[in-house]
């Protein structure tokens, strides 16, 4: 992969001029009300080659809430923390259901299938919970040095508008400690969970953030967060879980390692290669970005660059 090879300007500025010719553009989150108030207008995609200069079109630079993409940051966190130890309360498979299920707590002994399905990420909050001595700060300041960016934050409008409305993840917070899967308290853990969705990126910034897996565990100034074995397993569950029930179509379209939130975001790696990122707000039915995924698609066959 080189410049001389491909010429992503031209690729990327190519996708931006068909996507955002799109009158499909889906449906904007709506259940956080917040979220009900973004333009369906924007759309943003960044790019960031290992051994290229990055580059963005379109609205890269403008902050979203990245919503369950924080989930690969809370669990690249555990990892570092608690390694192997997580994998006993947490499993690895992906499932056929919303990512918001309740029923995936209830087979038999309340481990959830996956930590990208809101109940296993709320199983992951909780073990951070127990680990860092002050929550909102710790897992704000790893996200801060996994970027080298401190100007990233919370957006406390959003983490008071989930609250007020999430009545589905406290009902899964209480299944799984009724299940003994949850060892805080169910309150403190939500807030901690809304507070970790309402994280909020740019496109620019996410490339930036998830650099450190497609680097092999290294961030973008070289520093070593995790091991090549601890990010290899977090690549591997955003393959086969990071789409939910929407996870076989994106890997028959698109191709790569990925994670969506309802914000509208997805971030993808290619190990080794690049980092994507795009944002548009409207989301199909499974609750991932419709035209960040048409975008990708293009990306990946424009390039040839897709990991099969
Ligand atoms: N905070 C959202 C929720 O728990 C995250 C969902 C998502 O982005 N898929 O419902």
């Amino acid at each position: 992969m080189s410049k001389e090879q491909i010429d992503f300007e031209s690729i990327l500025n190519y996708i931006h001029n068909e996507v955002t010719k799109e009158v499909q553009r889906g449906q904007v989150a709506s259940y956080i009300p917040e979220l009900a108030k973004v333009d369906p207008e924007h759309f943003g995609i960044h790019l960031r080659p290992i051994d290229h200069s990055p580059i963005g079109i379109g609205d890269f630079s403008t902050p979203f809430s990245i919503q369950s993409i924080c989930k690969v940051l809370s669990l690249a966190h555990a990892l570092k923390l608690l390694d192997t130890d997580i994998w006993k309360r947490v499993g690895v498979e992906p499932t056929h259901e919303p990512f918001n299920h309740l029923s995936l707590t209830e087979k038999g002994n309340g481990i959830p299938n996956n930590p990208f399905i809101n109940a296993g990420a709320i199983v992951v909050c909780d073990m951070l919970y127990s680990q860092l001595e002050n929550p909102e700060k710790d897992f704000l300041d790893f996200v801060r040095n996994l970027s080298d960016d401190s100007s990233i934050n919370y957006d406390k409008k959003v983490y008071a508008s989930e609250k007020a409305n999430g009545y589905r993840n406290h009902a899964t917070a209480s299944l799984l400690k009724s299940l003994n899967n949850l060892h805080n308290d169910v309150e403190q853990v939500l807030n901690f969970y809304y507070l970790q969705c309402s994280l909020c990126m740019s496109c620019e910034q996410l490339s930036k953030t998830f650099y450190c897996f497609m680097n092999g565990g290294k961030n973008i100034v070289g520093q070593e967060f995790l091991t090549p074995s601890q990010t290899k397993r977090i690549n591997a569950i955003m393959l086969t879980c990071g789409f939910y029930n929407d996870v076989g179509g994106f890997a028959f379209n698109v191709g790569l390692p990925a994670k969506s939130g309802v914000g509208g975001g997805i971030v993808a790696v290619y190990p080794g290669k690049y980092c994507i990122s795009t944002w548009s707000p409207g989301l199909n039915q499974k609750g991932n970005s419709l035209l960040g995924i048409k975008a990708l698609e293009m990306f990946t066959t424009e390039t040839k660059l897709s990991i099969f």
